[in-house]
């Protein structure tokens, strides 16, 4: 859980750092491309905005010259050659009268000379009398175009119409050579609309003149504002836009780029700072993955000795665990403190298990795993079933405390009486049991007569001497299992009782 929660912090740390590069990243890009579309709109707004300024200017010195000789068709047809030639911002000019008629052109070849302008852009310049930029329309010679006009006013100050110049917009012409070809290989590109949100610029020739559904750039442009936005074009590109207005002709002048292309380099750049990265980045990781390892493996062990404290060899197991550090120490230590008091009680239930509690001697489940043991070893021995005469008696007179005293007391002598290697047990109420391995009946039947004589002559304050009765048999003498033998020397002892108490009875044919 530790090595998993400190890799996968770190993981996430990490993953997140990277992320938020990104997300930095990514909003770079993007301001930096809509600051540099504003200030490429806004720069080229402004030479717009210079060459229309300029071109009037030019057309009122014409429309000065016009005036003077109205009546002069030579002259005209001078001035509008000049005024075409000397500027180079028109593709043609056009010299008008108050009848819409045209009296001059440039060049001489668009053959509409004398013929009666029917446009609205020539409707409006000689109802207006004032400097004009026309909408785009497409002129009786077919082409699509705008016309920047002037009035022509006589020294008199009669009217005498306008003098046009024309961009025709499909063709080569002033907006293409300020505007250049912003055909980018990065994507980015450039175009310009009039009020009436038709295009009269775009890189993409054919689409000169359509008329572009509203959206936001664009309204905000022929507004009159300047700026950068993020928008979606007509062709559901997302956009990085920067947009500024022609006052001068009420054009809007929009640069951008899709957004996809200006972050195409991210990739590339987020795969760079990931190399950079990887390593450090890994051997962090694998150093986490180390030292957290480091500290949960002696707590793992710790708790694997845990789960199994009763079993022998756990406290050298917790021994050797490596730990460290103060807190696993300390667990170390409580953890073997605790094994010792457990296997000390462990001990002391299994020996009382197996233990008397009245006179300490062996009781009947001891019997039984000695005997097991001894049925293994193939070990022969003698036994002695002793029962103490006439105890109700004792008890009825004495009181069961006495009787207790009297069977603590019998304990001790059988104790006493018997060897190191034989077994003395307590097997019932004042029942005893006394094994002896490795003996023959007849050295039994000597110690139980030694017994017997020792009992009977111990005084035992306050009621005086108590006598018992014992039988014996032998393995493998008289029977070929333990449990034959003691019920055989059960037998015996009763043979005793019934023969008059205070006596020892053996089987019979070993008499
Ligand atoms: P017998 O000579 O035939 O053996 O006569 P008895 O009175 O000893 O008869 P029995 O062996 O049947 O008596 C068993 C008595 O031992 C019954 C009970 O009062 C007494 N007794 C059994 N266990 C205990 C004990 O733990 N403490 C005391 N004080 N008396 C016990
Ligand atoms: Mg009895
Ligand atoms: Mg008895």
């Amino acid at each position: 859980m530790i090595v998993a929660l400190a890799v996968a912090s770190a993981a996430v740390v990490l993953v997140n750092g990277f992320y938020s590069s990104y997300l930095v990243q990514r909003q770079v890009l993007i301001d930096a491309t809509l600051e540099a579309n504003r200030a490429y709109a806004a720069k080229l707004a402004d030479t717009t905005q210079n060459f229309i300024e300029e071109a009037q200017e030019q057309l009122a010195y014409a429309a000065g010259i016009i005036a003077r000789h109205a009546d002069d068709e030579a002259r005209l047809l001078q001035e509008a050659e000049r005024l075409r030639l000397q500027s180079h911002s028109f593709n043609s000019v056009a010299i008008v009268d108050t009848a819409a008629i045209v009296r001059a052109t440039s060049p001489e070849a668009l053959q509409i000379k004398g013929r009666q302008l029917q446009s609205a852009a020539a409707r409006e310049a000689l109802e207006q009398r004032r400097p004009l930029v026309s909408q785009p329309y497409t002129a009786i010679t077919g082409n699509m175009l705008v016309v920047i006009s002037h009035p022509v006013f006589a020294p008199d100050d009669r009217y005498l119409g306008y003098v046009g110049g024309t961009i025709y917009l499909r063709e080569r012409n002033v907006l293409n050579r300020l505007l250049g070809e912003h055909h980018y290989q990065d994507g980015s590109y450039l175009y310009v609309v009039d009020q009436g949100r038709t295009l009269l610029y775009h890189p993409e020739e054919d689409r000169i003149g359509e008329r572009v559904g509203g959206n936001a750039v664009i309204e905000a442009a022929i507004a009159g504002d300047a700026g950068r936005m993020e928008v979606v074009n007509s062709r559901n590109v997302p956009m990085l836009a920067g947009y500024a207005p022609v006052p001068a002709a009420g054009w809007g002048i929009v640069a951008q780029r899709p957004v996809d292309v200006t972050l195409a380099p991210l990739d590339e750049l987020m795969w760079r700072v990931a190399v950079k990265t990887a390593p450090v980045a890994v051997i962090t990781l694998i150093a986490i993955w180390w030292f957290a390892r480091a500290i949960s493996r002696p707590l793992g062990q710790l708790a694997d000795g845990a789960r199994q404290m009763d079993a022998p060899g756990t406290a050298d197991r917790i021994q050797r665990v490596r730990s460290w550090y103060v807190e696993a120490r300390q667990i170390k230590r409580a953890m073997l403190i605790g094994i010792g008091l457990l296997q000390a009680r462990i001990g002391r239930l299994d020996r009382d298990a197996r233990t008397d509690p009245l006179t300490g001697l062996v009781n009947r489940r001891g019997l039984g795993e000695v005997l097991e043991l001894w049925r293994a070893e193939a070990r022969p021995f003698a036994a002695i079933a002793i029962d103490i005469d006439h105890f109700k008696r004792i008890n009825d007179s004495w009181g069961h405390e006495i009787g207790d005293t009297v069977l603590r007391r019998l304990g001790q002598i059988l104790r006493q009486t018997a060897r190191e290697t034989d077994l003395v047990c307590r097997t019932g109420g004042e029942e005893f049991l006394l094994l002896l391995p490795d003996r023959s009946p007849a050295a039994a039947l000597a110690v139980a007569e030694r017994l017997r004589k020792a009992v009977a002559t111990e005084r035992i304050e306050p009621i005086g001497h108590v006598t018992i009765s014992a039988g014996i048999a032998a393995l493998p003498d008289d029977g070929a299992d333990a449990g034959t033998v003691l019920r055989l020397a059960d037998d015996m002892l009763y043979e005793a009782k019934r023969t008059g108490r205070d006596r020892v009875a053996a089987i019979r044919s070993r008499r």
